[in-house]
């Protein structure tokens, strides 16, 4: 370029300010939430889930990070800026403030996406669990609600019994059958589809209310599963605000497969707006066949 264009371009941006920016101010603003939690590898997946959101030309992604260990008083997020917020969290309380500022946002009508071990944190903290609909570990049990699953027959299950929620078996590929062709969030996808090596939750439990199962897993005994059709993909209704929740996602390769990915981008938009406009990519996975992106550095 020019040397005189290119300073009349400049000088363009700084008066008119920059084209790229008034574009981003139309995007949906998402946040992931991160700092602590028991799966290592959370500042890659937390990279490769802002990455996956950002491609879709959709959101403009945020990431807030708490202190490495214990109550970070200083973690505060506007979360109310937001349209969604993604949590990749499981760790140590947040501050009250914090937690009361988080009801708000979801009770009045924000987007919230939880994403494999987020299900496990705040296991006394009774309003996350609602908005979660279900979770495993941190102390869960018979008082947190029923086990949720579909039977044989795909008929939902409520089971009070006592005992502890969360569990997997041994990591493997899984076939995710969609329950609900209809959501928008599945609208399209085949009806069953091979997931990359993966921890398959089951025995999670939770209140489960207002909560609408999209899609499951069988935790096949073989491998140490529960036997059940665990819910893989589902909606929690908290409040005004729309809840998507996936227990996949454990391993960098886990989020490397493009149901996840695209489930992610799916559910996010969905959680964020309702609707969905991004379509299913060619390369998505078949009742056969895997596909995986491998994430980039
Ligand atoms: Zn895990």
């Amino acid at each position: 370029m020019h040397r005189a264009s290119l300073i009349a371009l400049v000088l363009c941006t700084l008066l008119l300010g920059s084209p790229l920016e008034s574009f981003a101010a139309d995007k949906l603003k998402a946040l992931i939430v991160d700092g602590q939690n028991n799966h290592g590898v959370w500042p890659k997946t937390s990279k490769m889930m802002q990455r996956y959101l950002t491609e879709t030309g959709l959101f403009t992604v945020d990431i807030a990070t708490t202190a490495k260990q214990g109550v970070d008083p200083n973690f505060k997020p506007e979360f109310a800026k937001y349209a969604v917020v993604v949590t990749n969290y499981n760790g140590a309380p947040w501050p009250t403030d914090t937690q009361k500022s988080f009801i708000s946002y979801v009770q009045n009508g924000g987007g919230l996406v939880v994403v494999h071990a987020a299900d496990n944190a705040f296991g006394d903290w009774p309003e996350y669990n609602q908005m979660i609909g279900l979770g495993g570990w941190g102390g869960r049990n018979e008082k947190s609600g029923p086990y949720v699953f579909l039977d044989a027959d795909g008929k939902e299950v409520r089971d009070t019994r006592p005992g502890p929620g969360g569990h997997h078996g041994a990591q493997h590929e899984f076939s995710v059958v969609v329950r609900d062709a209809e959501h928008p969030i599945t609208k399209g996808m085949p009806r069953e589809w091979l997931h990359v090596k993966d921890e398959l939750y089951d025995f999670l439990r939770g209140p489960g209310d207002k909560m609408q199962i999209l899609a499951t897993a069988y935790a096949d005994p073989k491998v140490g599963g529960s036997g059940r059709h665990e819910p893989m993909i589902f909606t929690v209704a908290y409040g005004k605000g729309r809840v998507f929740h996936t227990p996949m996602g454990h391993g960098d390769y886990s989020q490397e497969c493009v149901g996840f990915i695209t489930t992610l981008q799916r559910g996010t938009e969905w959680a964020a707006t309702g609707k969905v406009t991004l379509p299913i990519p060619a390369d998505f996975p078949t009742a056969e066949k895997l596909s995986q992106r491998p994430a980039k550095e």
